[in-house]
């Protein structure tokens, strides 16, 4: 009981609560008929497409420090107030980097008519430095790894460098977009730090996604104060146009990137708990973030998962189901360039880590899901047999066990012990619109969506209430 409650006028409108919501005296627990009428109360409802819709149409692009940003605050805050739900916003601070004028072309390369020069389409990477005001004009390197960079590493000076690495769409297809993506980003995290240790007077990286169409994917990348050159992301087709062009002889590129890293701005966590009932200091998180990058609305990346999350306490309350833990909705704010809202709360929470007893993040768009990604003990595994059970008839009854999830805002929590989970989805098509202008809501299935809050949701119904303890994270190389 709220120990707030103390005036008779309050117990009052209690009471009456109380009796007009029978069903809240006695919780369903992980009956498997509650975990069934929360999977098709979830699959009936476009609760989390109208939110996607809200987010992404009426807001639009939330980058950290933004009016976008602070826009998304403010309505995900009040959303969750009128579901009733706990609010708060806990205070981060986090990097304000506003893009500028952008664009390229290359002005001298072996067999160019006169009077010709090649635009190049362009995006500066979040953290790249500026050029000078009037742009720069440098010779190219054309490099395919890091080890060519090492070996022509004398030849990098004063030049642009561009690190031609093709996104693997093979392995994207066959279910390893992750990966695909990990093995590109690489280049765009490191590889203009690299590039500016070796005195590159700019680097470019060739957009780390599949379905080119010549679209740039931008993304922030390592750059470090002192060195903070000029970065940019160039669409895959100008990045094998330059190579071509670069076997025939030198290319020089005239650039101009404005960017500005402004001051840190301040900025919020959105926190929404649905209190347990008798397990209520015991917390059981479910998340997405709430900023996205610049280019575009962020449907899928990542205001569907803000929306599922959202439509996690929608469907409950819908039920009147109560939870024996406590649910906590959470919006991290700066996942994008910082992982500021993560930092904060972890630090906040750090006593109380060993009271986090699951945490979930979706984070990889809004794909058909599969089933769930969870990094549990081995031998808790079996536990959640009930819960793939449920989500069976959705298609979404895989359990695939890993020792680290590693996503962007649960890792310092999956460290501090916090089994995490997230939802193992169709990627295929995901790096398409990834870190694009074209990630808005058209490209969001609501089919899709609503089994994607289905399987949150049964899984966060299921972890706030199952009897047996499922043991903490177990990643490799802590303790
Ligand atoms: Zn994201």
């Amino acid at each position: 009981m709220n120990r707030r409650i103390r005036s008779l006028p309050v117990l009052a409108v209690l009471a009456a609560a109380l009796l007009a919501y029978p069903a809240q005296a006695a919780s369903p627990g992980n009956d498997p008929a509650a975990l069934a009428k929360i999977r098709d109360t979830a699959m009936a409802s476009d609760y989390a497409w109208e939110r996607t819709a809200d987010m992404t149409d009426l807001i639009g692009p939330r980058l950290s420090g933004s009016a976008g940003a602070a826009a998304a605050v403010t309505q995900v805050a009040e959303a969750m107030r009128k579901l009733g739900a706990r609010v708060t916003l806990q205070p981060v601070k986090v990097p304000h980097w506003v893009r500028g004028l952008e664009s390229a072309e290359l002005v001298e390369y072996q067999g160019r008519p006169s009077g010709i020069s090649q635009r190049v389409v362009v995006t500066a990477l979040g953290g790249s430095g500026a050029t000078p005001a009037s742009g720069l004009s440098a010779p190219v390197l054309v490099v395919k790894n890091f080890d060519e960079l090492k070996a022509r590493g004398a030849e990098v000076k004063g030049k642009i460098v561009l690190f031609d690495v093709a996104f693997d769409q093979h392995m994207a297809d066959r279910g390893l977009a992750g990966q695909a993506y990990g093995q590109g980003s690489a280049y765009r995290r490191d590889g203009p730090r690299l590039a500016a240790e070796l005195g590159a007077a700019a680097a470019l990286v060739r957009s780390v996604g599949g379905a080119s169409y010549r679209l740039p994917h931008t993304g922030s990348t390592g750059l470090v104060d002192g060195a903070r050159i000029p970065a940019a992301a160039v669409t895959a087709e100008d990045a094998m146009l330059m190579s071509r062009l670069a076997k025939r002889g030198p290319v020089s590129m005239r650039l101009l990137l404005t960017p500005q890293n402004l001051p840190d701005a301040d900025s919020y966590n959105v926190i929404a708990d649905l209190p347990g009932s008798d397990k209520p200091d015991e917390i059981v998180i479910v998340s997405g973030h709430l900023d996205s990058w610049d280019l575009a609305t962020g449907a899928h990346d990542d205001a569907a998962g803000v929306a599922s999350a959202m439509a996690v306490l929608e469907t409950l309350k819908k039920l009147d189901y109560r939870p024996r833990r406590t649910i906590r909705m959470i919006a991290w704010m700066n996942e994008e360039n910082g992982t500021r809202g993560a930092r904060g709360y972890l630090a906040a929470e750090q006593a109380n880590a060993d009271k986090h007893f699951g945490a979930i993040e979706s984070d990889n768009g809004a794909g058909r899901p599969f089933g769930l990604r969870a990094s549990v003990p081995a031998a808790s595994s079996k536990l959640f047999a009930p819960l793939q059970a449920a989500l069976l008839p959705i298609g979404a009854g895989v359990f695939q066990r890993q020792d680290a999830l590693s996503t962007g805002d649960l890792s310092g929590l999956e460290r501090a012990g916090v089994p995490s989970f997230a939802p193992l989805l169709d990627t295929s098509s995901y790096f398409d619109y990834h870190h694009t202008p074209a990630d808005t809501l058209d490209k969001v299935d609501p089919d899709h969506l609503r089994r994607h809050v289905a399987l949150m949701a049964a899984t966060t119904w299921f972890l706030a209430n199952i009897e047996q303890p499922i043991g903490r994270a177990n990643v490799p190389g802590v303790n």
